[in-house]
């Protein structure tokens, strides 16, 4: 083919001039953890994907056992694994809302953990005692955030189970406008960019005559992402991008040079995304980033990233 041979990934992500930018996956679960371990470690762990089709909430021994599985797989390295993601695009029997007009603003994620504490308590349970008996890097966060009041409640819950480190996602518009005080409750955070272009767009991701909106080549996506990589640079604190958005390798330097640190991808996007960092300085992301964040639309946006790449090469 015409396609030039793209280098497998070496196991640490990196620029050209040696910056570290970890490349994580995304897994949903032991099955499809074995095929990830080429990553650093696990950026997002969907827990929900092990209970979806489940009537009655899983056991603790059930859930640790679970979890216990994709420990297993990355010992000694980092696994962020994310509470359970409910409601809207994933309803889980257990954590049945009453009926909603627009589920997608409703109760889901950390939202359905007020009406089932013990749900949450008992997940913390399980995936702090699947830790301890695989001797995990665990992290934890929560999906589906919108205030720091909702992050500190989070982390308060954490606390007591010694996790290594604990964070939350930041996926509304209110969370990435107010990054500062959510960081400020939390050791880390990673950007779920299709539900933040989602809520920011007020498109559905799902939507494909919207897909054009839900691009997170959209300026307004980039700008909020680089509040949150901003927000993360002050503190010292971790900023991962954990959607689809990862997966992009023309977006790998932007989403750098607006202060990503980490991408969390399908194992498959490793390579390329590796190939596309290891080809830029960081200096460039920054020239890239700027570029992008600062045009009018997406193809535009592309087209600055691109234009700055070759005027910076
Ligand atoms: C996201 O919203 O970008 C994300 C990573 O979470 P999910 O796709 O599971 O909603
Ligand atoms: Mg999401």
């Amino acid at each position: 083919s015409a396609r030039p041979e793209i280098p497998p990934f070496d196991g640490t992500g990196r620029t050209a001039d040696g910056h570290h930018v970890e490349l994580l996956a995304n897994v949903s679960g032991g099955a499809d953890a074995a095929d990830a371990t080429r990553a650093e470690g696990v950026g997002l762990f969907r827990t929900e994907f092990v209970f979806l089709d489940r009537q009655e909430e899983p056991s603790v021994a059930e859930q640790t056992a679970a979890y216990r599985a994709v420990f297993a797989a990355f010992p000694g390295r980092r696994v962020v694994v994310r509470t359970l993601d409910a409601g809207s695009d994933k309803p889980l029997a257990f954590v049945a809302g009453s009926r909603e007009q627009n589920p997608a603003l409703g109760v889901r994620g950390f939202r359905t953990a007020r009406a089932y504490p013990g749900v949450l308590a008992r997940q913390l349970e399980a995936i702090a005692a699947a830790a301890r008996a695989e001797r995990a890097d665990a992290w934890v966060m929560a999906p589906m955030i919108s205030t720091a009041a909702e992050a500190r409640e989070f982390a308060a819950a954490c606390r007591p189970h010694g996790f290594a480190r604990v964070g939350v996602m930041i996926e509304t518009p209110s969370a990435a406008l107010c990054a500062p005080e959510v960081l400020a409750e939390v050791d880390f955070v990673s950007i779920g960019t299709n539900d933040l272009a989602q809520y920011a767009m007020a498109a559905d991701r799902q939507s494909g005559p919207l897909a054009a909106l839900t691009d997170a080549w959209q300026p307004a996506v980039l700008r909020l992402i680089r509040l949150v990589g901003e927000a993360g640079a002050r503190v010292g604190k971790p900023v991962g991008v954990c959607g689809e958005a990862a997966a992009d390798p023309a977006l790998a330097p932007v989403l750098v040079g607006l202060g990503v640190t980490s991408l969390s991808m399908a194992p498959r996007a490793l390579d390329e995304v590796a190939a596309a960092l290891g080809a830029v300085s960081r200096e460039q992301c920054v020239a890239v980033g700027a570029a992008a964040a600062g045009a009018v639309g997406p193809r535009e946006a592309r087209a600055a990233a691109a234009g700055a790449l070759a005027s910076t090469a």
